[in-house]
Parts: C-alpha cells; sequence; structure tokens
C-alpha cells in the first residue's frame, strides 16, 4: 500500500521536512525506527494515517502531520516505501487493461495510439493486459491493430498466459504432473502447450477451465468428474460475463460456478483481481512493483489488485467506471484521470 500524496511542492517539502528526524538531512537516512512507522503508515488507510500512527509519529518528531491530502500535486501522487513521493515520472514500465482504456467495443480510445507510440519512443516496458482467455497474444495484436492500435504480441498478457506460467511454476516447485484437461479455445490450449503441458482427456493433473464461445455439456460433465477423481481445478477469470455486439455473454466464472456446484470444489482463479496476474506479468517484463504502474478502468479488479501487488494505480474514467461511484469504494486509486489522453504528458 501506497500513501497519497498531493497538493502543492511547497507543502509536499514542508510534509517531508516533518518526517525527519532531529539531524537528519533527508528522508534517503531515515532511521530503523521512522522506516517502520512509515511502513506501518503505507499499511494504514491510503488517504489518512491512523490516529495511533500520527501520535507516534508526532512524539517520534515533535511536529504535527499535515493531512496528506493537503499535499496532492500533480506529479507526486504515492510514497514509495521509505516514504519519498514516487512521481509518474519515476515510473519505470507500465500495465494496462484493455477494454475500457485502450479500447471500446474495438474503437480505439483517443489517446491510446499516442500513449503506445510514447511508451516505444521513450524505451518503456509495458504490458498490456486482459483477463480474456479466449485469444493468443498474436490474435489480440491483430485485433488491436484493427482498432488502430499497434501493439506487439510480445506486449500482451492474457490470463491465459499467466494461468500457464502459474501452473508450470506449480509441476517444478511440487512433484505434480504435467497433465492437463481444458476447456478454452487457442489463447488457453496455445499458452499451456507452450508450457510444456500434455493436453489430455485421460487421468489429468489439472482441469484447466477458460474462456469459450462453445461449453459443451460433455465437457463440463468430463471436467466434473476429473475433479472428482482429483484434478486441481483452475480457472483463468472470475468474470461471470462477457461482453457482446448483442448482451452480455455468460463467461468462464459462470461455468466455474457449475462445475463448483456440481463437485463441491472451488476454482483457484489466476486472472484480475488476483494480483498473481500482475506478479507475472511483472516477471515477463522483469519489472518491480516500486517503479510499476497499473492503468484500468474497474475499481474491482484492476485498481484493488494493482494496490494488492504494490502499484501506482491509475483509474481511467473512460471506461466502465464513472467519477460518482469511486465514493462506493473504500480504497481509492493513486491517480483518477478522464482518459489515457491525459497520461501522454506524464512519460
Ligand atoms: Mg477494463
Amino acid at each position: 500500500m501506497y500513501a497519497d500524496v498531493g497538493a502543492n511542492k511547497a507543502a509536499t517539502r514542508e510534509w517531508q521536512q516533518t518526517l525527519l528526524l532531529p539531524g537528519q538531512a533527508s528522508l534517503g537516512g531515515c532511521g530503523a525506527f521512522d522506516r517502520e512507522l512509515l511502513q506501518e503508515r503505507n499499511r494504514s488507510t491510503p488517504h489518512e494515517p491512523s490516529p495511533s500512527w500520527k501520535v507516534r509519529m508526532t512524539q517520534t518528531i515533535g511536529m504535527q502531520i499535515p493531512s496528506l491530502d493537503a499535499l496532492a500535486e500533480e506529479g507526486l501522487h504515492s510514497l514509495d516505501v521509505a516514504g519519498r513521493p514516487r512521481s509518474s515520472k519515476d515510473i519505470e514500465c507500465w500495465l494496462t487493461d484493455m477494454d475500457g482504456v485502450l479500447v471500446h467495443e474495438n474503437q480505439a480510445i483517443p489517446g491510446a495510439a499516442e500513449l503506445i507510440q510514447r511508451w516505444v519512443d521513450t524505451s518503456k516496458r509495458f504490458l498490456v493486459l486482459t483477463n480474456n482467455s479466449i485469444f493468443t497474444p498474436r490474435d489480440l495484436a491483430a485485433r488491436l491493430r484493427a482498432s488502430g492500435l499497434e501493439v506487439p504480441e510480445e506486449n500482451i498478457w492474457t490470463s491465459a498466459l499467466a494461468t500457464a506460467q502459474f501452473l508450470k511454476d506449480q509441476v517444478q516447485s511440487s512433484d505434480s504432473g504435467n497433465r492437463a484437461y481444458t476447456i478454452g479455445e487457442a489463447g488457453l490450449t496455445t499458452a499451456l502447450h507452450e508450457a510444456g503441458f500434455i493436453l489430455t482427456d485421460t487421468d489429468p493433473d489439472f482441469v484447466v477451465l477458460g474462456e469459450t464461445r462453445t461449453y459443451s455439456f460433455e465437457a463440463i460433465t468430463m471436467a466434473v468428474r476429473h475433479i472428482l477423481a482429483g484434478a486441481r481445478f483452475i480457472a483463468t477469470n472470475p468474470d461471470a460475463t462477457g461482453p457482446s455486439k448483442d448482451g452480455p455473454m455468460p463467461a468462464t466464472g459462470a461455468i466455474a460456478a457449475m462445475i463448483t456446484k456440481a463437485t463441491g470444489r472451488e476454482p483457484y482463479i489466476v486472472g484480475k483481481p488476483n494480483p498473481m496476474m500482475f506478479r507475472s506479468a511483472m516477471n515477463q517484463i522483469d519489472a518491480h512493483s516500486e517503479t510499476t504502474a497499473m492503468i484500468g478502468d474497474r475499481m474491482d479488479t484492476d485498481i484493488v489488485a494493482g494496490m494488492e501487488a504494490g502499484l501506482h494505480t491509475v483509474l481511467v474514467l473512460s471506461g466502465i467506471t464513472q467519477r460518482e461511484e469511486i465514493v462506493s469504494f473504500p480504497f481509492r486509486a493513486h491517480q483518477v484521470v478522464d482518459s489515457v489522453a491525459d497520461l501522454k504528458s506524464q512519460i
């Protein structure tokens, strides 16, 4: 958890001064005790330190801690673990959601193409994330290109890739076998195949459920029987419905619920809001949470998972979330912008 900081530069400098112990020149040299306080501060609510923290900090440094909300300044949005304000210019790696952030119903959102180009021009590492496990990165790159966005396939990270990576780690770190029964499409089967799995309908170690448009009762029956026989139940993403031009369609979460009802077993779900999705993405581009940001349009998936993975979080209002809905959540993003068009100047 990182604390929100806001307001103006002078106030931020003044606040930084209040964090210094007597005789301490900068926060970079903060001692063990105030580091512990700062870590406690970061564990408390995003906007306001807890009363007990304020008392302890005030006793330590003999000064009042001003409200963090009063310290907001553009470009200074959060604190790193040592309490230093983080600027979006410090961000080295970017993760971004796709639908509602870069595209909306197959149309590029204004500013998205320029943002991606800016990342390329400034050699920023970035990944476009999607919970959709139907398509391979190559398919998705082609779909994005048709929408007017040039995203190389190696810059796309799907819940299917994250699931395959997770299962590969499971096999390597335990004595699990590598046989998987899958319900899903090319995005999932290709990812599992490339991760070294044998796709089989006899005696699998895992049942892996992904998104598909052609669920069959026969396949679901087989999944139920494999799980009852001891196969581990894994799902790529929890989404109950997915969009289509004619309206919502049942998605992975809905089919998982059917299998759970029949087996009494809950799946382990890898996609958002599991921070596992972000951790595997960061591993892929050798990113570190201290210098990585997540852009998303959903508070209950993108922002909460980004927050739990320790990232700088950016909520865009170009997708599903309206500004007035933010107050209904007990957490906040570090930054809220109308759309990605507002981010280009910060990179
Ligand atoms: Mg989205």
